[in-house]
């Protein structure tokens, strides 16, 4: 069996022109345009291409976006009064504080600070409390994206045994929580694994659904996968690779070329969640920009 690329580049450049489409009919009606503001800490390689990629993404559906450049030396306190002020601007339909923050800031503290309303990355604990309960709120954008591809490619987790690795507030455990809820895109029965679980391969090889998020390469291999199951690899994981000009690659947690041979749709890596995130971070700021004008 060779399993199907689940493709997550061609679904956000899908979802993006969705979007494009419905804010050109916003701006014909005389509105204006969705406003994200993002804050950046420090010069962490990896969440400066992470910042890229949203601000040309928000060009490229029509958002306008604002990145604010903060030193690693900035204060905690003077990180919170940013927050306040973004919570207050009436042009800011949605922000981010790009993770991770430096070590003297507690990132616990800073998430409690944005707002609600405005927290389109849905790490605040009350749009998660929401998400738990199945009330409205903004869904944080990894698991959102794997519920989005799910649905497009016609995979209906009803019934389904899933298998979640890794327990993180970002990816493992929301979408765990997503997965399991009594409603659309839900109804799996899940287990959620972690470093401290036992028979980590016998409970894999139970799952129609197989998410990784650990961030270890090649971890999930195809000995740990029931044939035709669903396999969802979020890692992001960058290995020495001297045939690139670069010298490394991303690849996932999932031993791609051997496990897609006994799954039946298996996420690439780059290509596949990646992607997604990003579109779904954009869809809840769309979402903001609706509540905030329907507020106004
Ligand atoms: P994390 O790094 O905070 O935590 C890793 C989790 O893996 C922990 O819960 C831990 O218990 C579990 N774990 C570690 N070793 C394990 C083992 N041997 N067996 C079972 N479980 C084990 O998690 P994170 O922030 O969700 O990131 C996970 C990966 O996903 C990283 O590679 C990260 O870069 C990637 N990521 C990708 C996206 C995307 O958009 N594709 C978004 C967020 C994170």
């Amino acid at each position: 069996m060779s399993a199907t690329i689940l493709d997550g580049k061609h679904l956000s450049k899908v979802l993006k022109q969705e979007m494009k489409d419905e804010v050109e009919q916003i701006i014909k009606q005389g509105g204006r345009p969705p406003h994200l503001s993002a804050i950046l800490v420090g010069n962490n390689p990896a969440s400066e291409s992470y910042m890229r990629n949203k601000v040309r993404s928000c060009a490229e559906v029509g958002f306008t976006s604002q990145l604010i450049r903060e030193t690693a030396d900035i204060s905690e306190a003077d990180l919170i009064k940013m927050v306040h002020h973004l919570n207050e601007d009436p042009t800011v339909d949605g922000f981010i504080v790009q993770l991770p923050l430096p070590d003297h800031i507690d990132g616990d503290k800073i998430l409690l600070e944005v707002a609600p309303e405005k927290d389109v990355d849905g790490f605040h604990p009350y749009n998660f409390g929401c998400m738990a309960q199945g009330l409205d709120s903004y869904l944080p954008a990894t698991p959102y994206g794997i519920l989005i591809l799910l649905e497009r490619y016609n995979i209906d987790p009803t019934g389904k045994q899933a298998v979640v690795i890794g327990r993180s507030n970002i990816v493992g455990t929301p979408i765990s929580i997503l997965l399991s809820r009594k409603s659309k895109n839900g109804n799996a029965t899940v287990t959620l694994a972690h470093s401290r679980t036992k028979n980590l391969r016998e409970l894999c090889l139970s799952a129609d659904i197989l998410i990784s998020a650990l961030g270890k390469p090649f971890f999930v291999t195809s000995d740990m996968v029931k044939e035709g199951a669903i396999v969802i690899d979020v890692g992001i994981n960058r290995i020495d690779d001297l045939s690139r000009k670069s010298g490394s690659r991303l690849v996932g947690d999932v031993d791609f070329e051997k496990v897609s041979q006994v799954a039946s749709y298996i996420t690439p890596v780059p290509g596949g969640v990646g992607p997604l995130t990003v579109a779904s971070l954009l869809l809840n700021t769309l979402k903001a920009y609706k509540r905030h004008q329907l507020k106004s």
